[in-house]
């Protein structure tokens, strides 16, 4: 594999996700040879950290993630790290924080090539970026800058940040990152949909009834309460993942598999997006929250919530587009906390055909992203013994060996950054869309609580989100599949 020279800035290099995802998907990288000798690695926070403290912490993070490794190699990828302590509204830090990073370009032979990561919350990326561009952080080779989740809390915001970000860096230099794009069924849906003559065929509206998505999640808000109440399961979830593997499920094909050209077919997808009237809203969308149980607290009562507080747990809704193969399909979601189990499944519904043997199961494809990956398809055949149809399932999984061998999301889509590749990485048009599609709902459910005759359903918990969100098909002989 090339070995490319980079210096990585880490904004948030003592966090959560720097230690459980970025420093292991790292280490793999390293271990592959796309990054090896030159590069550097500063990681920036508010602690008082070493230099030293910050490496023992990466080789934790290895150690924590792997269990074998080679402690030689642990020891020299550590040693490519340098921490700053770093306070984001501080101008001189960074003052300090380029001229450590023409320091180490120069040491690691890095060619003026930088990777700034925003790993930190998300209401310091418009600070951080807006300081990247004033204190001229960017160096002489590539420029890139991740972003994570969320970009913006609704499209003013998203558009704000945008503005901020491109002040420094180009559209091709952004990489808006999604880990889900980095799952590995839901890079599976554009071959499963386009390279099997017996799905690509049927993929449209004569026969397909509609998609269902379901993100489930069993965990409740935990300690994050404090974050939630400022975003809620629509922005958290729908936003972005949802969307994402929705967009994947109703694009058109693409030319071929350039990240340009997959781009290009999600933009004509997007641009036939329906965003949602006030009376479609009321029929066919749905929130929640969770309730509490003898030994679990309500949604509302858990740490930094409002006790009155309106942010939804659960959400349902439509998603519907006027081009693309399935245009017109409705396309169903749910997401939420606290539900039964952690799942995370796709379900196609294929319209029912008139046959000689009167009824029939529905035929359905089911890719499921979580716990497992694998897809199956149900097929009707005939009962042995007695009259009548029997359905069995078709299944495409992957053998215990393989599973091994797939990818952390996040170190695929790294390499991805490294290698410039942006086909799993979000654009702005399309976010943009997204936003706009979540603003409309987000008002509407804004005007409802200010109307003062709001009633947001309360759902047991560990079941399957609140009993409204059955009610939220376009006709009667629709269900959610997965229950
Ligand atoms: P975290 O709270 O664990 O870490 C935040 C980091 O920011 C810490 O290093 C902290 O020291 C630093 N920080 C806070 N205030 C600062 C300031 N004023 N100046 C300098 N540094 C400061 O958060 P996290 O869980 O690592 O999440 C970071 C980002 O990644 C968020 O945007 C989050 O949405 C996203 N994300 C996280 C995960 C995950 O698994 N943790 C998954 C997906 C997305």
């Amino acid at each position: 594999m090339k070995n490319i020279p980079v210096v990585m800035i880490i904004f948030g290099g003592s966090g959560d996700l720097a230690h459980r995802k970025l420093y292991p998907a790292l280490f793999n990288l390293y271990e592959q040879g796309l990054i090896h000798d030159n590069f550097a690695v500063i990681g920036t926070a508010r602690r008082p950290w070493s230099h030293e403290y910050l490496r023992g912490q990466v080789s934790d993070a290895i150690h924590e993630t792997h269990d074998e490794v080679d402690e030689n190699d642990v020891k020299d990828f550590a040693s490519h790290f340098y921490y700053q302590s770093h306070d984001v509204t501080n101008v001189e830090h960074y003052v300090t924080l380029k001229e450590l990073a023409q320091d180490l370009d120069d040491r690691y032979c890095a060619q003026g090539n930088r990777l700034f990561y925003m790993a930190m919350a998300p209401r310091f990326f418009g600070t951080i970026a807006t300081h990247i561009n004033d204190q001229h952080l960017t160096g002489s080779g590539f420029n890139r800058i991740v972003v994570e989740k969320p970009f913006g809390r609704d499209l003013a915001s998203a558009e704000e940040l945008n503005k901020q970000i491109t002040a420094s860096f180009k559209e091709d230099e952004i990489f808006r990152i999604d880990h889900y794009l980095g799952k590995e069924m839901v890079q599976n849906i554009l071959p499963l949909r386009f390279t099997n003559p017996l799905i690509k065929n049927i993929w449209n509206s004569d026969n397909i009834k509609n998609i269902q998505v379901t993100l489930a999640e069993r965990l409740g808000v935990e300690a994050r309460g404090g974050y939630y109440e400022t975003s809620g399961a629509l922005r958290d979830m729908v936003q972005n993942h949802i969307f994402q593997i929705i967009t994947l499920l109703a694009m058109p094909e693409p030319e071929n598999i350039s990240a340009d050209n997959i781009h290009k077919a999600k933009q004509e997808l997007l641009d036939s997006l329906i965003i949602p009237d006030a009376e479609e809203i009321k029929k066919h969308f749905v929130r929640g929250q969770y309730a509490g149980s003898d030994t679990t607290f309500a949604y509302k009562q858990e740490p930094n919530v409002d006790e009155n507080s309106t942010t939804e747990t659960f959400a349902a809704g439509e998603v519907k587009f006027t081009k693309g193969p399935i245009a017109g399909v409705p396309i169903y979601f749910r997401t939420g906390k606290e539900f039964k189990e952690k799942k995370n499944r796709i379900d196609i519904v294929l319209k029912h055909i008139n046959n000689p043997y009167g009824r029939a199961h529905s035929n359905n494809i089911t890719i499921e992203i979580d716990p497992k990956s694998e897809i199956y398809i149900t097929i009707n055949g005939k009962r042995i013994s007695e009259p009548g149809i029997r359905r069995e399932n078709l299944e495409y999984t992957f053998s215990k060996e393989e599973l091994s061998q797939v990818p952390d999301g996040y170190e695929r889509l790294l390499h991805d950054v490294f290698v410039n590749d942006s086909t799993n990485f979000t654009h702005w048009s399309e976010l943009k869309r997204y936003w706009e599609y979540i603003d409309a709902i987000e008002d509407a459910w804004k005007q409802e609580n200010e109307s003062g005759n709001v009633d947001i359903p309360q759902y047991l918990p560990y079941r399957m989100g609140p009993k409204e969100a059955n009610h939220i098909f376009e006709s009667a002989t629709e269900h959610w599949i997965y229950e």
